[in-house]
C-alpha cells in the first residue's frame, strides 16, 4: 500500500470507529426490555446500516479489511466487544458471520469470494454451523454435483441465516467446508433444547439431508477447516464478544451499588476493584490474542497456544466476575427480568466453548519447550 493509500485507510478506520461508537452509545442508552428469546433484528439492521458488514471485506473489495489487516483486527475487536456488551446473542451471530467471511477469504477461490460478497450484500447473514447433531453431516458425489446428509445440531440464527458454512465428511478423506443455502423453513429443527442463556441467538438445528450442492459450493481442500493456526485462532473473536459481556456486567454492578448507596462500603469497593482487575486482565489477553491472530511472523503453534490460553483466561475472568457480582448484589442479581440476571446467564452459557481441557494442555505442552514469542512488527 502506498503512503497515501495507507493514510486514507487509517482515516477510513477512524471514521468507522467513530460511527461504531455513536451506535454503541445510542443502543447502550436504551432501556432493557426485549423478551429474552427475541432475536435482536433491529440491532442487526442498525449494524448493517452503519456499514459493519461491508467493512469486513478487503480494501480491494471496498471494505476496511477488518478480517485481513492487524489495524483492521483491532477495530474488529472493538466492534465485537461493543456488540457483546449490547447483546451476547447478536455477538455470537456476528462472530459466526465474520468467521465465514474470513474462511472464504482464506480458502475460497476468487470467484467464491466474489459470490459470497454479492450474496452478503443483499442483507444476508452468514452462519458457521459445524457442530453436528447425533451423527456427522456427510457428503456424497452424485454425478456432476454432491448430496448432503445429516443435521447440524447447533445453528445460531437458524431463522435469520441464509447461507451457512458447514463441515461435511466424504466417504473417504477429511472434512470438507461447504457453503450451503439455509432458507428452507421445512429443514429447521428445534436444536439442542432450551438453553438457560443466549436464547435470543435463535440457536436451532438444520437438516441438510438430500440437499444438492455444486462443486462451486465447496470451499478449499479436504481438512482445511481444521488447518492451524486458523482453526484455533478464530477463538479470539469469541473472547472479544465475551469481554463485552463482562463490560456490561461491571457497568450493571456499579450502577446498582450506587443506586442502593452501597458502593462506599469497603467490602463492596474491594469487590469492585477485583472486578476491574478481571476486566482489564481479560482485555489484555484479548488484545494479545488478536495481535497473534493477525501476526505475519509468529509460528503457527505460538499463535494457537497464545489464543488457547487467552480464551481460557477470559473464561476464568468472566466466571470469577459472575461470582463477584452475585456476592455484591445478593439475591437482587437473581431476579428474572433484570438485565444483570440475564447477562449473567447469557455470559455463563456463551462461555461454553469446545474442548477447554485440550486447549489448556496443548498450549502448556507447547510452552514447556518454547519461550513466549517476542511481540513482533
Ligand atoms: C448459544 C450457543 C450457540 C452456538 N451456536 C453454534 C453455531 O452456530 N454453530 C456451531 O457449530 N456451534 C454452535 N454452538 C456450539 C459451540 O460451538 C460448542 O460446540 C459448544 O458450545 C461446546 O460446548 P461444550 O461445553 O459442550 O464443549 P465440550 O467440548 O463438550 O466440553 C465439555 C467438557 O468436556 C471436555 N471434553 C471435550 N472433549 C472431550 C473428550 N473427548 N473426552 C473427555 N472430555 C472431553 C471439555 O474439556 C470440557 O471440560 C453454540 C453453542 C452455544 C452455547
Amino acid at each position: 500500500m502506498s503512503v497515501a493509500d495507507q493514510s486514507a485507510y487509517v482515516e477510513g478506520l477512524a471514521l468507522f470507529r467513530a460511527r461504531m461508537q455513536c451506535l454503541f452509545e445510542e443502543w447502550k442508552a436504551k432501556p432493557f426490555s426485549a423478551p429474552e428469546n427475541q432475536f435482536p433484528v433491529e440491532l442487526l439492521n442498525a449494524l448493517r446500516t452503519m456499514g459493519a458488514f461491508d467493512a469486513l471485506f478487503s480494501v480491494e473489495d471496498n471494505g476496511l479489511g477488518l478480517c485481513q489487516t492487524s489495524e483492521g483486527g483491532q477495530v474488529l475487536l472493538t466492534l465485537l466487544r461493543r456488540i457483546g456488551y449490547l447483546s451476547l446473542s447478536l455477538g455470537r451471530c456476528l462472530e459466526g458471520h465474520v468467521n465465514v467471511v474470513r474462511l472464504v477469504e482464506l480458502y475460497g477461490t476468487r470467484f467464491q469470494r466474489h459470490a459470497l460478497k454479492l450474496q452478503l450484500k443483499n442483507e444476508n447473514l452468514a452462519g458457521i454451523w459445524v457442530t453436528d447433531g447425533s451423527s456427522a453431516v456427510s457428503i456424497q458425489r452424485e454425478g456432476p454435483s454432491y448430496r448432503l446428509s445429516g443435521i447440524k445440531g447447533f445453528a445460531s440464527g437458524v431463522r435469520q441465516v441464509s447461507v451457512a458454512l458447514i463441515t461435511a465428511i466424504p466417504e473417504h478423506g477429511e472434512a470438507l467446508m461447504v457453503l450451503a443455502p439455509t432458507t428452507d423453513l421445512e429443514r429447521q429443527r428445534p436444536g439442542p433444547g432450551a438453553l438457560t442463556g443466549m436464547q435470543a441467538s435463535g440457536t436451532g438445528a438444520y437438516d441438510f439431508t438430500g440437499l444438492q450442492i455444486s462443486p462451486d459450493d465447496i470451499i478449499g481442500s479436504p481438512g482445511d477447516y481444521l488447518r492451524q493456526p486458523e482453526f484455533s485462532a478464530g477463538a479470539w473473536r469469541g473472547s472479544a464478544v465475551a469481554l463485552g459481556g463482562m463490560d456490561h456486567l461491571i457497568d450493571l454492578l456499579r450502577e446498582e451499588l450506587l443506586e442502593r448507596e452501597r458502593a462506599g462500603s469497603p467490602h463492596q469497593l474491594a469487590r469492585i476493584g477485583e472486578a476491574l482487575i478481571l476486566q482489564k486482565t481479560a482485555a489484555m489477553w484479548v488484545h494479545e490474542a488478536a495481535q497473534a491472530a493477525y501476526s505475519a511472523h509468529m509460528k503457527s503453534e505460538d499463535v494457537t497456544s497464545i489464543i488457547n490460553l487467552a480464551r481460557l483466561a477470559v473464561e476464568k475472568a468472566a466466571l470469577e466476575l459472575i461470582t463477584l457480582v452475585q456476592r455484591s448484589l445478593g439475591l437482587s442479581a437473581f431476579i428474572k427480568g433484570k438485565a444483570v440476571e440475564q447477562v449473567m446467564r447469557d455470559l455463563a452459557t456463551y462461555l461454553r466453548q469446545p474442548a477447554p481441557d485440550e486447549a489448556l494442555t496443548e498450549a502448556a505442552a507447547w510452552f514447556v519447550h518454547h519461550d513466549w514469542p517476542e511481540a513482533g512488527p
